[in-house]
């Protein structure tokens, strides 16, 4: 598979397409290796996964540079990005140490709860974030005693093949962590249906995640959908109406709206709705787009031509708009930053568009916005602008969304849970619960007095 630079169209890297009887034998050697890795002393596995940090942390700037190539993200994004990978290892190599089981007081004996491995685990992995995502599920899983089989995007295998490479020179013991370049119908649908596979972590889009679900039902497979989103951005008429607007484009720009929790409905209560349009345009004019590999780059190009003809199906650039942004001429695959104005049943306003375009729409009071809010199939995160603290904490309560942020639109943290109500997922990442996820739980009763047997 060739691997394009999106921001150049030039062919960057050739890789394996992954076949249905390589997915056979990858699984085979991951589960031998399993058996010993779950059999190491935690502190053992622990200090494995510290290694590995240690050895991303030293290639950091390769590692991001190959995201540039790869994705077209600004080079000061992808050293954040490459960033988390190592923080992710990090954490989960913490986690290891605290995957403590329980001891519950039963009369009779003794009953002891313990957290096992599951045994392989399948990671299907976005192109949005390549390198953090594929992070947030092979690091606890690890951590928790699994091996694990990594399928990135089509797209973008390429620091997720460099990432194997630095764990097998951090000293992981081979097929522990083994990365399969490959097509999702093809290599992707091999993982999930594979007998072998004891979990699927799939991070995509809404329609496959319901396939992918659908498919784990036949063997009742463990699986952690992180999909799609439509984040409403609440601007309430006593907020810092100049925050709120500067903080805006970031938060659907970023990752040049390639991002799961863009916040792409902006809703504004009507006193400030004139003032914050007029704020907002030079915010979003100020936006610097143009070559990721400048470190004042912000925005870069979408992914790829096909990804751009499908967010030009929802806004061709002809198309009105309140406020339109700039891109540069000649190659890459760029779309400009798009503000419409609209309604709260437009398609626009209800549709993943996964593109630097966000919808301003009016509202009338709290209520309305909440309804507004919710008024999506999507539940993934929010942002609730107000100085009123017991607004911000209704209205965050009254969002059906896992991640809502308050004056911020800071919704990922490796250390807090993450994930999405409704059909933005099942299950969540990161977190205290993070290791756990990748464990079953198992309770023994040792009986040590005669006790009435019962059930
Ligand atoms: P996608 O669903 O097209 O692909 C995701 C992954 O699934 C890729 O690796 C792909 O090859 C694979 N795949 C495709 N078909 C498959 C199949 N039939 N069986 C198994 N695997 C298959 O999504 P995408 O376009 O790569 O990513 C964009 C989407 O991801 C957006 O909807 C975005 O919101 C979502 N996303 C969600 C989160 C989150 O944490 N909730 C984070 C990032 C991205």
């Amino acid at each position: 598979m060739d691997i394009v630079n999106p921001a150049t169209e030039e062919i960057v890297a050739t890789v394996p397409d992954t076949t249905r009887e390589d997915v056979d034998a990858a699984v085979a050697r991951a589960a031998k290796a399993q058996t010993a890795w779950a059999a190491l002393p935690p502190g053992d596995r622990a200090r494995h996964l510290r290694r590995f940090a240690d050895a991303v942390d030293t290639h950091l700037e390769e590692l991001a540079q190959l995201e540039v190539r790869e994705a077209g993200h600004p080079v000061g994004n992808a050293r954040w990005e490459a960033g988390n990978a190592r923080d992710l290892l990090e954490y989960a190599a913490g986690g290891v140490e605290r995957l403590n089981g329980s001891q519950i007081p039963v009369p009779g004996g003794l009953d002891v709860t313990f957290h096992e491995p599951l045994g392989v685990v399948a990671v299907i992995a976005p192109w949005n974030f390549p390198m953090p995502i594929a992070a947030w599920g092979f690091a606890p899983a690890l951590a928790a005693g699994n091996a694990v089989l990594l399928k990135p995007a089509e797209t973008t295998p390429l620091t997720a093949l460099r990432l194997a490479g630095l764990a097998l020179e951090a000293g992981l013991p081979e097929d522990l962590f083994q990365v399969l370049p490959g097509a999702g119908p093809v290599a992707g649908d091999a993982l999930v249906g594979h007998p072998g596979v004891a979990k699927v972590v799939f991070t995509g889009s809404t329609a496959v995640g319901k396939q992918i679900m659908a498919k784990c039902a036949a063997d009742v497979k463990r699986v952690t959908l992180e999909l799609g989103g439509k984040s409403p951005n609440i601007v309430f008429a006593d907020a810092d109406v100049e925050r709120a607007a500067a903080a805006a484009p970031g938060s659907f720009l970023d990752n040049t709206g390639q991002d799961c929790c863009a916040r792409s409905r902006i809703l504004v209560q009507r006193p400030v709705y004139d003032r914050f349009m007029e704020l907002l345009e030079p915010a979003v004019k100020s936006f610097v787009v143009g070559d990721p590999t400048d470190p004042a780059t912000q925005m870069g190009p979408l992914i790829s031509a096909a990804h751009r003809e499908r967010v030009r199906s929802y806004v061709p650039e002809s198309a009105p708009a309140a406020i339109r942004g700039e891109v540069p001429a000649g190659k890459g695959f760029w779309y400009p930053a798009t503000v419409l104005e609209g309604r709260p049943e437009d398609r626009t306003a209800v549709e993943e568009i996964f593109g630097p375009v966000a919808v301003v729409i009016p509202f009338e009071d709290e209520a309305e916005a909440v309804r507004i809010a919710n008024a999506t199939d999507y539940g993934l995160a929010g942002s609730v602008w107000t100085r009123d603290v017991s607004r911000a904490l209704r209205v965050s309560r009254a969002v059906a969304a896992g991640n809502l942020s308050v004056n911020s639109h800071s919704s990922v943290r490796y250390w807090t849970p993450f994930g999405g109500f409704k059909q933005s997922g099942l299950g969540r990442e990161l977190g205290p619960g993070a290791v756990s996820a990748f464990t079953e739980t198992k309770n023994v009763f040792i009986a040590i007095d005669p006790v009435e047997e019962s059930k």
